[in-house]
Formats: C-alpha cells, structure tokens, sequence
C-alpha cells in the first residue's frame, strides 16, 4: 500500500530520529518517522538512571525525562508519526515517468506493508549489543545469559528480573549501570569481569556503580568457559599476565545468570542491502561533510552512524543533520570537500570529508589510554591544528570544531587530505 509523499522520511524515533525531524520540521519540510516501538524514545525509554541532559538541557534528567523533552515537542510539529512500524527496506527510484528522483521506504505494522515516497531519508536506526557469539565465550550453552541491554529492558520496563545471581562480562557504562541495578533490585551482583587493564566506563560510574556497591571488578581477566547444563550454574575466569593466559590462577565465579556488555554495534542491516557504504572503523555509514552517505539523499546521525557515549552530543549532531538535509533539498551543497582520515593511534573520524567554507564539527576515538594527549591535525607538511587534551581513552568519544580560519590555509591544495593523529 503506497501511504503517501514526503520530503523527508526518518527511519527510527529515537533521540536522533526526532532531533534531526524537529530541526527538518522547523524549517517547513513535510516529515515522516517510522519507529518500531510503540512509542518514540528508543534507549532512553530503557535508561531510568539519571545522567542525561547536561549539555542540551543544563539539567540532570532519566533517560525517559531526556526522551519526553523531545516527544512532547511532536504534536505540535507537522511530523508524522509512525509507531509499531519496522523498516524492512528502503530504495532509491530514478527519475523517471514525470517524476523526479527520490527514496522508497517500506514498512511493516498490524495494518500490513506501507510505502512512503521521499526525497530525502535519514538513518537513525540507532545500535545494538554484541553478543556471546561476537566475543565468542566458550562453554556450554545454558540460560541466563543476557546482553546488558536486554536485562535493563525487563528490569526497568517489564518488570521482569532476569535472575538473581549475577556476574557481568565487560565494564563499559551499561556493564557498570547494570551491576548497579541488578543489585538495586536485591541481587548478588559477583563481580564485573574485564579483560582490558582498565574499565572501559567513566570513573564516576566505577566509584558509583561498583564501589559504593561493594561489587568486586576484575580487570586483566578473560572469561574462559561458560559452565552450566539447563541454566548457568558459573564462569570460568582466568588472569592475564604479560599477554598470555595464567591458567593456573583461573576460578569460578558462581551465578544463574551472565550479562554481557561487550559493546555496541550500529544497526545498519537495512543500510547494506540498499547499498550504502559502510565504513569499517565505524560500523556506520560513510558520510560527508553535510553527513549524507554515499548514496545521494540518504543521510544518517546518531547512533547508527557512530556509537555515542552522550545523548546530548547525538542530539546536537542530528539537529545539524536536519538542517544539512534542509539545505540539501533546496539544493545548495558545498563547493568543495577536503578529505579526513584518521591516523597513528586513532580508531576512527566522523564524518569522512569537511567543507572548508563553513565550520565543521569533527568526532574521533581515540585506540590509546594517555594523559597530556595531543591531537594533531595536519595535511601532507602543513600543520592545521593542534588540541591538546587532559586525556584521551577509547572509550570517550572527543568532539572539536575545525572552520575557515583553519581549513583556509587548504584552499589552494587541490588534492588535500587532513590526517588526524595523537603523536
Ligand atoms: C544503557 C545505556 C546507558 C546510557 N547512559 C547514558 C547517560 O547516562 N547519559 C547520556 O547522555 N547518554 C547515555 N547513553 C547514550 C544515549 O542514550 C544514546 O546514545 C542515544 O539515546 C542514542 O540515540 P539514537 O536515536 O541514535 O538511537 P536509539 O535510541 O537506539 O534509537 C534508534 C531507534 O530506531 C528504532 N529502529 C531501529 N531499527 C528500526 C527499523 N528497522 N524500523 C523502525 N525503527 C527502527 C529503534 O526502535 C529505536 O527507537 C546510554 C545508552 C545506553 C544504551
């Protein structure tokens, strides 16, 4: 069934989903946005701790209170919305037969397939969890095993806890925010388990989430074995010491049930098959300076285009998306691009090109742990910036703005490419 014609249909109603359809809205393009859920939010519906909202709100909101400050603002909007609905596909028509070259997105909900028509499509898919299958865990495969993310879904919003003795693989900040919850919610929580050296989350959730706990942190410890016939009964867990495994320190550490937070992917299944390229460093799409991917009209932003630690920086990030499809469906696109590229020590730059005429804003993460760090940004010989920074980890994302004054030393090098790197 065709439903109608949009200018602009946005393919997720998360943060950046209705960050980037607000700003489009706002600027008087007619817009859709299909969301799977029954409601828009997407994570944020889940994350009931507080800690969001710095930034866009100077406040301290829930994930839930971050996500209303956004919905409430569609009803007053033209948008429309579609909730139950998941994307099974979207492509690009030619032009052709009086009409002019545009996107096709179809959806599937309790009323059956719908196709949209539209000029532009923004990607807003989000992310999802990797699971024991990507960080392969051997052992047997019982129950009660979840992925963080799952587990803080039945807690916090069906209700349902997954179990009652619990060890967690990975200490990144949903690792962290679950160990807290789990116990908030009257289980054992036996340790968090890490194989880096270091905790993969913010400080302040180690202290917050672990120490005031009493919850034990391994670092340098690999899970060996998964142990358990119908359900989990324990892990096998065993040091790392120079490199290799300390066989003969392994333990056990007994649960009923195993949460994984062994990181985040961009969901980006949907972006493949209508051939958008992906960029491996990312997972997301390649994008330019005005974030649109390689396929002309397809944008993305958020999530689905890089995992980001804050949802304040997604919202920021999708509302300068909305005004790039904007600008893009009036026609106006940037004479030039420079190319960017990451390089010694750093795992990836987003997006891929900057416009050397308007002030771009630049994502990286770092592969490196360094305090004093500095981030150079050069092309060939010249040097166009240097930033110092405190410190830098993989697992914060670092944000700065590269404009004119900078990239106008570049004008007259036609074949310019900017390496960033953290000598
Ligand atoms: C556990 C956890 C804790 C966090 N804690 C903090 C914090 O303390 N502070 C902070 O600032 N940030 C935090 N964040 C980060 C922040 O919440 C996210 O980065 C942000 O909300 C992501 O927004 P998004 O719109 O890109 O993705 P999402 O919120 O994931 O939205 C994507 C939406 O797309 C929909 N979708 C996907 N595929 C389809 C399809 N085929 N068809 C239709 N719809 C589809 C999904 O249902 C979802 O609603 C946390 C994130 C997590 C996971």
């Amino acid at each position: 069934m065709m439903y109608g014609t949009f200018d602009v249909v946005v393919l997720g109603g998360g943060a950046a989903g209705m960050a980037s359809a607000l700003e489009m809205d706002r600027r008087g393009w007619r817009v859709a946005i299909i969301e799977r859920e029954s409601r828009l939010g997407g994570i944020l519906l889940q994350c009931i701790h507080t800690g969001f909202g710095l930034i866009e709100f100077d406040e301290e909101l829930s994930g839930p209170e971050f996500a209303e400050r956004l919905s409430d603002r569609i009803p007053g909007s033209k948008i429309t919305v579609f909730v139950g609905s998941t994307v099974i596909g979207f492509e690009s028509m030619e032009e052709g037969k009086g009409k002019a070259a545009g996107q096709v997105v179809t959806f599937a909900s309790a009323k059956g397939v719908t196709r949209l028509e539209s000029r532009a499509v923004v990607l807003a898919m989000g992310c999802r969890e990797r699971n024991r299958g990507n960080v392969r865990i051997p052992g047997t495969r019982p129950a009660g095993i979840f992925t963080a993310g799952l587990a803080q879904r039945l807690v916090n919003i069906d209700g349902i806890m997954p179990g009652r003795e619990v060890v967690i693989i990975g200490s990144g900040d949903i690792g962290l925010v679950m160990a807290r919850r789990m116990a908030w919610s009257g289980a054992r929580v036996h340790a968090v388990v890490e194989i880096l050296p270091r905790p993969s989350g913010l400080p302040r959730n180690v202290v917050q989430c672990l120490n005031d706990f009493g919850i034990p942190l391994y670092l340098s410890h690999v899970t060996t074995a998964i142990k358990g016939k119908d359900r989990v009964r324990s892990i096998e867990v065993c040091p790392v010491e120079n490199g290799a495994l300390a066989i003969s320190k392994a333990f056990e550490l007994p649960c009923d049930t195993l949460l994984l937070s062994v990181g985040l992917v961009p969901e980006n299944e949907l972006s493949r098959d209508a051939g958008v390229q992906l960029n491996p460093a990312t997972g997301g799409p390649r994008v330019d300076s005005q974030m649109m991917s390689s396929k002309s009209g397809v944008f993305a932003c958020g999530n689905v285009l890089h995992v980001h630690d804050l949802v304040d920086n997604v919202v920021e990030e999708a509302r300068r998306t909305g005004a790039f499809v904007s600008f893009w469906l009036e026609g106006t696109r940037p004479s030039r691009e420079i190319k960017v590229k990451a390089g010694s020590k750093v795992r990836y730059v987003c997006p891929g090109s900057l416009d050397p005429a308007s002030n771009n804003q630049v994502s990286l993460r770092s592969l490196v742990v360094k305090d004093g760090a500095q981030l150079e940004i050069r092309a060939g010989e010249i040097v166009v910036k240097r930033i110092m920074k405190n410190h830098v980890r993989p697992s914060e994302m670092i944000t700065f703005n590269l404009g004119t004054t900078e990239l106008g030393a570049l004008a007259h090098i036609d074949d310019a490419t900017i390496e960033i790197s953290i000598p």
